[in-house]
């Protein structure tokens, strides 16, 4: 979701629970994006890799601990004077428990749209690293940023609350709605894909696009260890093939390679991707002296390499 979507939700909600203060609620549902500063130890410390963009400030915990070092910093005399002059409005925001309470509502309204989104959240961080997801929404809509943007410029503007009410309401509709179609189309995908499954193929699993539309489908054979990716239009309820993939593929020697594929799987680098991909298959082919391992997400996510390859000493 976008950085509007993630402040317009909790303080639109607290606005209208007659909260003093929603503010506070908006700058936490935007604090915990601000995870792109973290971007760098990751990247420095490839096993630090829940340093990364919907890493470690996307958890239940360390949003909390977020919010409060956000709200701190802004709450500062020059901050404040500094957003002011920016934005030509009064910008007030005390930092006490009060407003600390409404920075983790917005938090925990910022996971719960992330969570609707694809490509999951570690959000037990640091009791556990599993990342979870509604897969309803793709990453970020065009369509609701816009429109976000569009309400965010209204509530601006010094116009009468009562237009600024209804176009909040209005646009908490359309958030649900697009919700409610999203779901729908979702369960359309995965009823629809049902039939192309055999006694081999019996787990299945539908992922959002940038299309609203389209759906990626996968079915596994867990037997077999296969996967198979379907492209699904949701408009005339077509299906396409694209692609069938062993989890594990090795050219050479069977046990050698599972050996090297192993040590592989202990390397930062490894560990990084595969923390980040919705499936991880690897391709191991002998070679002289090595073995080539080339891991590779066949739904790879959108910001960054669908493959990695590592080489390991025979
Ligand atoms: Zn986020």
């Amino acid at each position: 979701m976008d950085l509007f979507t993630h402040f317009l939700v909790p303080f639109i909600i607290l606005f209208f629970l007659g909260c003093k203060n929603p503010l506070a609620g908006g700058l936490g549902g935007i604090s915990i994006d601000f995870d792109v500063v973290l971007v760098i130890i990751g990247f420095l410390f490839p096993y630090l890799f829940i340093f990364s963009h919907r890493g470690i400030t996307h958890s239940l915990i360390f949003g909390f601990i977020t919010a409060i070092i956000f709200l701190y910093i802004i709450s500062r005399k020059p901050v404040r004077r500094l957003i002011s002059k920016a934005i030509k409005r009064d910008f007030n925001i005390d930092f006490n428990w009060k407003t600390i309470t409404l920075a983790y509502f917005g938090v925990l309204m910022h996971l719960l749209l992330d969570f609707l989104t694809t490509g999951g959240l570690p959000l037990f961080y640091p009791f556990s690293l599993a990342k979870f997801s509604g897969e309803i929404y793709y990453y970020t809509d065009l369509i609701t940023t816009l429109v976000s943007l569009s309400v965010l410029i209204i509530i601006y503007l010094k116009i009468n609350l009562k237009y600024k009410k209804i176009i909040m309401i209005l646009f908490l509709i359309m958030l649900i709605l697009f919700g409610g179609i999203r779901a729908y189309e979702k369960n359309n995908a995965i009823n629809s894909m049902e039939s192309s499954l055999n006694e081999n193929f019996t787990e299945i699993t539908a992922y959002p696009t940038s299309d609203t539309f389209i759906w990626k489908v996968v079915l596994f054979d867990p037997k077999n260890q296969k996967y198979e990716l379907y492209d699904y239009y949701n408009l005339n309820g077509s299906k396409n093939l694209q692609g069938s993939y062993n989890k594990i593929n090795i050219t050479g020697n069977y046990s050698e390679g599972m050996k090297a594929i192993a040590e592989a799987d202990e390397t930062a680098v490894v560990e990084s991707f595969k923390w980040d991909s919705f499936y991880t298959c690897v391709n191991a082919q002998e070679q002289a002296s090595q073995w080539k391992i080339t891991y590779f997400d066949f739904l790879a996510t959108h910001y960054r390499s669908n493959n990695i390859t590592v080489y390991v000493k025979k």
